[in-house]
């Protein structure tokens, strides 16, 4: 809840507006979600509060570990269903963490390469469930590497499961809370949303005067390729996708990214770089090469390294402004495209 929202509620049961602001320090700013443990609320207002009230913030049940120190949490809402999130060590700042949220439980869109979207649609996320992963995830984080500095998660990331832009208010309303200077505080540069094409929701986004980075999943660059990869481009096809973003850049001039699975022998031959290079040069972008991560009971395949070396000075001798992702949490099923809803 915003501040505001919870001002009003407080006042909807007779209390005090600044009651309001109190609960939202204690549970944004120190993750406490029990009543009885907000030492400056009266007694009787602890108690009135527990029996009417309740803040969920959503539990870890399990983690995995990877060697490379990416974490993978497995939450369970309320309604016992399950999302995941990953923590990824910030690469040069120590004991810093971004922080891969997701959006929905499973994925509507159904990309071909991706274990989410094999694992089917189930419902989206509200924006206090996006949130309560953020709040979850932190008060594990600290508790296993029993360090309390409040900045322990720095970035935020929508690219867990689930497309942001279909649950597209939830996700702006939970970017306003993770904001919020007077709760958890994550400045919008350090947000980021992903999408895998829907141009309307780009279009919005634009006009919101947000100062997050927009990312969007490219994966090919002719249609009969995306339309394999991602079902969502036979709606929003390449040449609608990119007058959005031409669209989004002309509002905001604000970078975009492209991220770019290299699939072994799919989408990163000359031919590809070659229409990336005469799509892309123009924009004010940047493109993010992840080597595909394999995912058990699909038939893509990583590339070698050489073939992922060879693409990427394909596309920087092109004149792109291109980097290679470091790939991380690979082993424990952490890594882009591989995350899941199990039951
Ligand atoms: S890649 Fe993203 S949009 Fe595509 S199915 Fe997976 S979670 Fe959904």
């Amino acid at each position: 809840m915003k501040i505001l929202e919870l001002e009003n509620y407080l006042v909807s049961l007779g209390e005090a507006k600044f009651r309001g602001r109190q609960i939202h320090k204690w549970i944004y700013q120190k993750g406490i979600s029990s009543f009885y443990n907000m030492s400056d609320l009266p007694a009787y207002l602890r108690q009135k509060l527990s029996q009417s009230s309740q803040i969920s913030i959503p539990r870890v049940l399990k983690q995995r570990l990877s060697m490379d120190g990416t974490r993978k949490f497995l939450l369970e809402l309320e309604d016992k269903k399950r999302v995941e999130t990953v923590l990824i060590p910030q690469a040069g700042q120590n004991k810093r963490y971004s922080l891969c949220i997701s959006t929905q439980v499973g994925c509507p869109v159904g990309c071909s390469f991706c274990a989410t979207g094999q694992s089917g649609f189930q419902r989206n996320l509200q924006a206090h469930e996006i949130v309560g992963q953020f709040l979850g995830s932190k008060k594990e984080l600290q508790k296993r590497l029993k360090n309390t500095d409040d900045k322990l998660i720095s970035h935020v990331v929508y690219m867990g499961m689930g497309e942001p832009m279909l649950n597209y208010d939830e996700v702006i309303k939970s970017i306003y809370i993770l904001n919020d200077p007077k709760g958890i505080n994550i400045g919008q540069r350090h947000i980021t949303i992903s999408t895998s094409g829907e141009a309307s929701g780009i279009e919005k986004l634009a006009s919101e005067n947000l100062q997050v980075t927009l990312a969007i999943s490219l994966h090919a660059c002719n249609n009969n390729l995306r339309d394999q990869l991602i079902p969502m481009n036979r709606k929003y096809p390449l040449k609608r996708l990119m007058q959005a973003v031409e669209f989004y850049l002309e509002q905001t001039n604000r970078r975009v990214s492209f991220e770019y699975i290299m699939l072994d022998e799919v989408n990163i031959d000359r031919a590809d770089a070659d229409k990336m290079i005469n799509m892309l040069k123009p924009m004010l972008a940047n493109i993010n090469l992840i080597p595909y991560n394999e995912v058990e009971g699909l038939s893509y395949k990583k590339p070698s390294p050489q073939k992922v070396a060879q693409f990427f000075h394909y596309l920087s001798n092109g004149g792109l402004n291109v980097t290679l992702r470091e790939e991380r949490g690979g082993d424990i099923e952490a890594a882009c495209g591989q995350l899941r809803s199990p039951s």
